[in-house]
């Protein structure tokens, strides 16, 4: 596979239980420099030269509504309110880099009438315009005061209809959301060929080789290896559409699904729990079924964080050839649960089968110098 086109956001915000970790301007992780805004204590940087970029593009006047805000507010707020603020809040954005393929914000999709006629989304939106009266600083009204509310309200929904979560590969988390207006113009298939890594908060597209660049190349907005009615409702409950796509309509998916057992595993942090899930759904799941796959990877990713990783060795590799047999190597989800067997393997198996198959994965996937490939390698050769 091959990187078609990179891309830097247009904005770009890092989780709540993540501020501390990651920088709010370079998304760079942290080590002994940790630099925090003083007025709101909700950003972090790595370096002086980073906050003072970031006060100049946006945190001046985000910092302003932050402070005045008694609880944190959800991401997509935090994200909505950077989007609107760079939007409207500059004079001159001339230093903005323009996206990739010249497509600009005005054109995102905003889904405007669904969004408005959907309680839970409409309500987002009122939430968050009244956000923005109360917390509106003298400096804030004037910039507001000269924007339609409905041009406002277009523009969160813009940001509602196009967000990007942002993943660390080495640390196997989402770490932020961001708006990436260049990338955001490829429609959904979870069927595609092509797919989106990040390097911090850098999203590159990689496709099969041979592939020449074009706004009509597809990207899946989910993982390939949830059951259909879950990635069609994800879809559906943000973009307004069903997938109509040769993985959504092929007859030959193992797919026994409960929206029950979903749901546990989703609202499930604690690896015992997970655990005696698993236990409890054995007998009637086999290891091949996709929502026994979902549970097995979570548990490995909470096992990653504990010291006695050897005990997990069976729930490490368990599963690991459905999601090969699914995607084939080479896609990212079958890169990511290959590197978690790895994590958990890692003192025991040094060099071992899984190791070869997970760099041959990530080389594919992520590409020769995407630190992940980098980072696998190096436990290939210890
Ligand atoms: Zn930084
Ligand atoms: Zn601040
Ligand atoms: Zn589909």
């Amino acid at each position: 596979m091959i990187s078609l086109c990179e891309e830097l956001p247009y904005a770009s915000i890092i989780l709540q239980e993540h501020v501390e970790d990651y920088c709010a301007n370079c998304f760079n992780e942290i080590s002994d420099t940790r630099i925090q805004c003083d007025d709101c204590l909700e950003v972090t940087y790595c370096s002086l030269k980073c906050q003072r970029t970031d006060w100049k593009n946006v945190h001046c006047l985000e910092c302003q509504i932050l402070r005045s805000q008694n609880q944190p507010l959800t991401p997509t707020m935090r994200l909505s309110i950077r989007v609107l603020l760079k939007t409207f809040g500059f004079e001159n954005i001339e230093n903005e880099p323009k996206s990739f393929n010249g497509a600009t914000f005005d054109e995102l999709e905003t889904n405007f009438d669904e969004y408005r006629s959907s309680k839970q989304h409409n309500r987002f939106l009122n939430d968050l315009m009244a956000i923005f009266q109360i917390s509106a600083t003298s400096q804030l009204s004037a910039i507001f005061q000269k924007v339609e509310k409905r041009h406002m309200i277009a523009v969160i929904c813009a940001v509602l209809a196009n967000t990007f979560s942002i993943y660390d590969d080495l640390k196997c988390e989402n770490i932020g959301v961001g708006i990436y207006i260049g990338l955001s113009k490829h429609n959904h298939a979870c069927s595609s060929k092509n797919h989106v890594v990040f390097v911090k908060n850098r999203a590159i597209l990689r496709a099969p080789e041979g592939t020449k660049y074009n706004q009509e190349l597809t990207i899946s907005y989910c993982s390939r290896m949830l059951p259909t009615s879950e990635r069609r409702k994800s879809i559906s409950q943000v973009h307004f559409f069903k997938c109509q796509c040769d993985l959504c309509c092929s007859s030959t998916e193992n797919e026994f699904h409960s929206q029950e057992l979903f749901k546990k595993i989703e609202n499930t942090n604690e690896l015992r729990n997970l655990q005696k899930l698993r236990e409890e759904y054995s007998e009637e799941l086999d290891v091949d079924n996709l929502l026994m796959c979902h549970l097995i990877e979570k548990i490995a990713q909470c096992a990653i964080k504990l010291p006695l990783k050897e005990r997990f060795r069976n729930e490490a590799i368990l599963g690991i050839q459905v999601y090969i047999n699914r995607l084939g190597l080479g896609t990212p989800e079958v890169t990511r649960r290959l590197y978690l067997a790895c994590l958990i393997l890692e003192k025991y198996e040094n060099g071992g089968e899984i190791f070869e198959k997970t760099l041959e994965s990530c080389d594919l996937s992520h590409g020769k110098n995407h630190p992940l490939t980098v980072k696998i390698s190096g436990m290939i050769k210890i």
